[in-house]
């Protein structure tokens, strides 16, 4: 989950991953949205913290994401209510990552504060780990609050049935980096994304890719959703390895509730 795809909305942006693409091109000094990084070799994610000035909480965060799921305390938490509306299809290929685009007007109430939907986004393999489990990949909706604080919920995938609330965006998946595709004619509802069970873990964490930023709520559902292996073989073929590696959990404390 990159800040550039959580504030999906805001193009400037958008040329860092036209620039990212260029594997053979040397790094620009001030490339715009930040330098370069990637998940191994020498922008690897055990670099970030050194790539940039502005990277550096990837090093030096104490409260970083994403974590393993293990050990964590029962807690009575805040419901999740989610009131997610279909959408337009906006999908783009932003390099490490295809991202939907959200019109206005889906929330996610957490106890009493609501949250706007944003984008939804994917990973592949799963950034989360469940009790040690890595799972083939992970989907994240980033919502905003209204203070500006982010809420990002995590659904874990597993192999399994082919998932038809995805079909819409499958059957549009842009293939190069920088590609997006607008399909006003077909809509996306990211309510049928979501598993049946609301039981979640939660914990403070961050942007699980550069700057890395802290202060992101998380809250990772426990009952994954299935995609066929096609589906997920397709998404990989196109995004690659997209993880980045569990953080120590540190200080804080991992919940578990409904
Ligand atoms: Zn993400």
């Amino acid at each position: 989950m990159s800040l550039m795809q959580h504030i999906g909305r805001v193009r400037a942006f958008a040329p860092l991953f036209v620039v990212a693409g260029c594997a053979t091109a040397a790094p620009a000094p001030h490339p715009p949205g930040g330098p370069q990084w990637g998940y191994e070799g020498a922008t690897g994610a055990e670099r970030w913290g050194g790539l940039s000035a502005e990277f550096a909480v990837c090093e030096t965060g104490t409260t970083q994401s994403p974590i393993d799921l293990a050990n964590a305390t029962r807690a009575d938490l805040p419901d999740l209510r989610f009131d997610y509306r279909p959408t337009p299809l906006h999908v783009e290929n932003r390099g490490h990552t295809v991202q939907v685009e959200y019109q206005p007007g889906s929330t996610l109430m957490v106890g009493g504060t609501p949250y706007e939907l944003l984008q939804f986004h994917f990973h592949t393999p799963a950034e989360h780990r469940l009790q040690g489990r890595e799972l083939p990949a992970e989907l994240h909706l980033v919502h905003r609050g209204a203070d500006g604080g982010l809420a990002v919920v995590g659904v874990m995938i597993e192999r399994g049935e082919r998932n038809a609330a995805l079909a819409p965006v499958w059957d549009h998946l842009p293939r190069n980096r920088g590609e997006e595709r607008h399909v006003p004619t077909v809509t996306v509802h990211a309510e049928a994304l979501l598993p049946a069970g609301r039981q979640h873990y939660r914990y403070p964490g961050s942007l699980t890719t550069p700057p890395c930023t802290e202060g992101v709520q998380w809250l990772v559902l426990d009952q994954p959703i299935q995609m066929s292996a096609e589906q997920i073989a397709s998404l990989r073929a196109i995004i690659g390895t997209s993880n980045r590696p569990v953080q120590p959990l540190g200080a804080r404390q991992l919940l578990l509730g409904t």
